[in-house]
């Protein structure tokens, strides 16, 4: 086993990363640029060498600084995580060359994967299915098309050195084929500089299961069962699963057995996943093979009990597998879902900023959390905006999607916006519950991800207001109790009641809707708590109700129907956690006037590193509130900036194509009323 690694990466997985070389005794050497100085995986790791200023391609992704880092330290392996330097064959080269161990496969096999049409050619030879389609070296426009005529629509075109779902054209009919692959071939030109395609049948309701394989230097391969992956925004994952849900023991073997034949195909060794998309009637493609550990490995970790990263320190030093396929078996059900800071209500635009407050749910057995960031961390806008994988286990799937929705209800996290409401929604929809699952999931629920539904809204108002005169009087009773004053009109359990109105008024807004709420309270009985009861009125309709509350705990009787919730309260910021979703209310005080919601937005400065693809306005321009100024794109994925209020654009400082930095200022703007 080696002395010591290094890790060329950050944030969750360098932590991820050192937490089992540390177990396995391992020394560790971390690399860190400026906005990292302070990180967790630097203070985790036994040493840091600092290799360069924020932006990844003027540090993480310098492989010579990373080199240069291991040999001063003496690292005897690199480890890269995934993303950065992962996939990039020329640094695994430099590794070799270096006489420094790549903990990955050989080069060969990171070449052989890195162009879609070549890796489908490996797999067709090696009698891995394909997605029935055209993937040949000649690109005349009508040989595609006739591949497309004979196939039947609809298709899908793709760029074969594409990623990140780019230069991807779905085509529903002959007519569209000429605009599509034009549009294809646009796009995968000024995204990868090469506009090879090739076309495919479209599945229209697959399902995106991918292989855990594994491979060691001695000719052994195992299959280490199936990740879910289906749903997707923007082709990106959000909650992963293992085992995946509706699948036979026949077509795990069969999916599993394809996986080795495709990793044996390339000379595979390390930790590898075979993507596949699975059709409804049972039938699965090859997609591409990521040669590398993937973001959702804890959730294979945590049905078959093994650690992925102490098997790549394993492999990677010489090793033989530590199972065989014989002795490894599946215990239970696991979820990830992915914690970003990131405005799900606003095309999941990255958010940044200062982690005021970061309570996590409590770590065991059922659930884990892996993350690189601390309270009072900043989420900057260089790197990927993760803050946390959150990871549960239980025995059945069923049990563990109850602890998923528990623990995505027990994260505070003050200071950015974060996708947790998003994640919390999307666990708790009945499709998702009932397994009605296939890619285009987000798309198909939006109304009951995002609550469009207003019925349902006014059945949850009573609760919040009922919550919050509860806790004011709470705080009310604690404040007197611990004011001394014996003559306190607050020491006296009923006093206090004398001097309140005896109906409050709250208003509450949800998204742009503000809702006015008279809240009674009656006088049945003596005390407070549960046998007070409150007649309260929104929009006519009458509710009577009776709660207690404990803790963020609130449970309710709203005429005669019982149940619980948990609520968070930030400031005037509601948060309320049902079976059904959660509700984001804001409490709108009589003397403070609204929130400014779109301050959490971050303005007119660019909330990320980035490159500027279009500019929709120009300096003079008179623009309406939410209406689109600029489009960026990062993280793979393109960003709409929209005006914040009605107004008047004054400059323009950027143009399309231009490499924006995070937190530049992207146009100059007057506000209507200034
Ligand atoms: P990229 O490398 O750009 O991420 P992939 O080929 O991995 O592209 O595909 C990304 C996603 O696109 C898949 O997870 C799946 O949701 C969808 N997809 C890809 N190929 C097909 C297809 N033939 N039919 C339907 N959906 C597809």
């Amino acid at each position: 086993m080696f002395n010591k690694i290094l890790i060329a990466n950050r944030g969750e997985i360098a932590c991820r990363i050192i937490n089992t070389a540390k177990q396995m005794g391992v020394l560790t050497v971390a690399v860190y640029s400026d906005a990292d100085k302070d990180a967790l995986h630097v203070h985790m790791a036994d040493e840091a060498i600092y290799i360069g200023p924020s932006p990844s391609r003027e540090s993480y992704l310098l492989g010579d600084k990373v080199i240069a880092a291991a040999l001063k330290t003496g690292a005897q392996a690199i480890h890269p995580g995934y993303g950065f330097l992962s996939e990039n064959a020329g640094f695994c080269r430099a590794c070799t060359t270096n006489n420094i161990t790549f903990i990955g496969p050989p080069v060969a096999a990171i070449e052989a994967m890195g162009s879609k049409s070549a890796a489908k050619n490996i797999m067709e030879k090696a009698n891995v299915p394909l997605v029935p389609g055209y993937h040949g070296d000649d690109q005349s426009r009508d040989i595609i098309k006739k591949a497309a005529d004979d196939m039947g629509y609809p298709v899908l075109l793709k760029a074969t050195a594409g990623g990140g779902g780019k230069g991807m054209r779905q085509v529903w009919s002959e007519s569209e084929f000429d605009e599509g692959l034009a549009a294809a071939k646009r796009e995968a030109m000024s995204s990868f500089g090469d506009d090879t395609m090739l076309v495919e049948k479209y599945l229209t309701q697959p399902r995106h299961v991918e292989i855990q394989v594994f491979c060691d230097n001695h000719q052994h391969a195992v299959y280490l069962f199936e990740r879910d992956c289906s749903v997707q925004r923007r082709h990106q994952k959000v909650i992963e699963e293992a085992p995946a849900f509706k699948m036979s023991a026949k077509l795990r073997a069969q999916m599993g057995e394809s996986a080795i034949k495709s990793a044996q195909a390339i000379g595979y060794q390390g930790a590898g996943t075979v993507e596949f998309l699975l059709d409804v009637d049972g039938s699965f493609y090859f997609m591409e093979m990521n040669t590398r550990l993937q973001v959702e490995h804890p959730v294979t970790e945590m049905i078959s009990g093994q650690d992925l990263v102490e098997w790549q320190l394993r492999v990677a030093a010489g090793e033989v597998l530590p199972k065989t396929q014989e002795q490894l078996v599946i215990n239970g059900h696991a979820f990830e879902a992915r914690i970003y800071a990131e405005d799900a209500n606003n095309d999941f635009l990255p958010a940044t900023g200062k982690l005021s407050l970061l309570q996590t749910p409590i770590e065991s057995e059922h659930v884990r959390i892996d993350t690189g960031v601390r309270q009072g961390d900043e989420v900057s806008v260089y790197y990927d905006p993760m803050i946390a994988k959150l990871i549960v286990w239980d025995e059945s799937r069923e049990k563990a999607l109850k602890r998923l929705a528990k623990a995505l209800s027990e994260y505070r996290i003050n200071g950015v916006t974060t996708n947790i409401d998003f994640l919390y929604n999307l666990a708790t929809s009945k499709p998702f519950i009932e397994e009605d699952i296939d890619t285009g999931f987000i798309e198909k629920n939006h109304s009951l991800i995002f609550h469009d539904g207003a019925q349902e809204l006014l059945n949850e108002l009573p609760i919040v207001a009922l919550y919050l005169i509860l806790s004011n009087e709470k705080k009310a009773h604690i404040s007197a109790a611990q004011s001394n004053d014996p003559h306190s009109p607050w020491h006296h359990p009923n006093a206090w009641r004398l001097n309140e109105a005896h109906t409050h008024v709250l208003v509450l807004a949800h998204n742009d809707d503000e809702y006015t709420v008279t809240v009674e309270q009656l006088f049945q009985s003596q005390g407070q708590g549960s046998d007070v009861n409150y007649l309260i009125n929104i929009d006519n309709k009458q509710f009577d109700c009776q709660g207690t509350i404990s803790n963020n705990i609130i449970l309710v009787n709203i005429n005669g129907h019982r149940s619980q919730a948990t609520i968070s309260v930030d400031e005037n910021n509601i948060s309320l956690y049902r079976e059904n979703g959660v509700f984001n209310f804001t409490h709108i005080l009589p003397d403070c006037g609204q929130l400014d919601i779109d301050d959490k937005h971050g303005g007119l400065t660019a909330p990320m590193n980035g490159t500027m693809v279009s500019v929709l306005i120009k300096a003079g321009d008179f623009v309406k509130k939410n209406q689109p100024l600029v489009i960026m794109e990062a993280m793979k994925m393109e960003h709409t900036i929209k005006a914040p209020s009605d107004g008047t654009i004054d400059e323009v400082f950027f143009q399309a194509g231009d490499m924006v930095d995070g937190g530049a200022e992207l146009l100059a703007f007057s506000t209507d009323d200034e």
